[in-house]
């Protein structure tokens, strides 16, 4: 059985339909992640582990989880908190911006929450995925919890995979961000990182640049995505190999173009293809999600891309 787990956090969106009217949907950056690789490999096993709460809005998400057929054996319910949520407001221009109510979420208590046999229960996982969110909500004593369940979960033979995702925002208030980057770079078998992730953490500018920074850290696989520009993929040992991007021509909205690259990218490496046809594959996922609204494209749209992808 090929299983891949996701942790981190997914919110309530709110985005409007006019001015007195919001439509409901649920987004985040790993929950993206986990919904597109189910989509592209429907036989995985993908679970997620994060926190909600004990409250009617935390079952319907619940409910979305399992009508996406992934799997919630892994989230833990917290009795005072609930899903956390953000309103997305678009300007004249197009420009996106966000409110968010998250600062109490229930996801960021995940790590207090799991039980001591959390390990026992993933020691047959291939891919173990989190995000530098996932990083960035946590309380520096869950972060540490977090940092022995991965070396756990790497002695069972278990992939540890890391999406940088840095977001400035989300790390105001912590000091030394990059030692505890760094950390989780020396506890990573696949790195996803974009490369914008190291212009703001340490000024690469180059693919060359960022792996300068990671030369420190013995990295198996490193897949770094930069938009519609090449994605270059390095393999211990190995020269470093570009894959070309065709750019697309009428993007609507970027929004988990990263996410959906991972998710696509994960599940064609649980199937068995090698690393190469994974980010081709992974690359064109992207580029249908870029030309839908929104983080998740209708599942019909979806389907639909992904028969004519597969027979063309
Ligand atoms: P990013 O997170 O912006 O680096 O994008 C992740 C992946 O989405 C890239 O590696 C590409 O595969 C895809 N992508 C992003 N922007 C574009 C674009 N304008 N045209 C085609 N593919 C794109």
């Amino acid at each position: 059985m090929s299983k891949l787990v996701v942790m981190g956090e997914c919110m309530m969106e709110l985005s409007h339909i006019d001015s007195h009217s919001l439509a409901k949907s649920f987004a985040g950056d790993v929950y993206n992640t986990a919904l597109y690789a189910k989509r592209v490999f429907q036989s995985a096993d993908v679970s997620f582990l994060t926190a909600v709460g004990s409250d009617a809005l935390s079952d319907e998400f619940i409910g979305v989880l399992k009508a996406e057929g992934i799997g919630a054996d892994l989230v833990y319910r917290d009795s005072h908190r609930t899903i956390g949520s953000y309103l997305v407001h678009v300007d004249e221009r197009g420009e996106r911006s966000f409110t968010y109510w998250r600062s109490d979420s229930a996801a960021k208590q995940t790590l207090k929450l799991i039980e001591s046999d959390l390990a026992s229960r993933c020691s047959d996982v291939n891919y173990f995925f989190y995000s530098g969110i996932s990083l960035a909500i946590l309380a520096d004593e869950d972060r540490d919890k977090l940092w022995l369940l991965l070396e756990t979960l790497r002695s069972e033979g278990v992939k540890i995979v890391f999406d940088p995702n840095y977001r400035p925002k989300l790390w105001a208030q912590t000091r030394d961000i990059k030692a505890i980057y760094e950390r989780a770079f020396s506890l990573c078998d696949l790195l996803l990182p974009g490369i914008e992730d190291f212009e703001h953490l340490y000024g690469s500018k180059t693919a060359d640049d960022v792996m300068s920074v990671l030369a420190a850290f013995t990295i198996p696989e490193v897949i770094l995505k930069n938009g519609p520009e090449k994605v270059t993929c390095y393999v211990a040992g190995n020269d470093a190999v570009d894959v070309k991007i065709t750019p697309v021509k009428h993007v609507v909205d970027t929004t988990s173009a990263g996410d959906s690259f991972n998710g696509a990218f994960l599940a064609s490496r649980l199937q068995g293809k090698d690393i190469v046809s994974s980010v081709g594959f992974a690359a064109s996922v992207a580029g249908e999600v870029i030309q839908h609204k929104g983080a998740i494209v209708p599942t019909e749209s979806f389907v639909q891309f992904l028969s004519e992808l597969r027979a063309s």
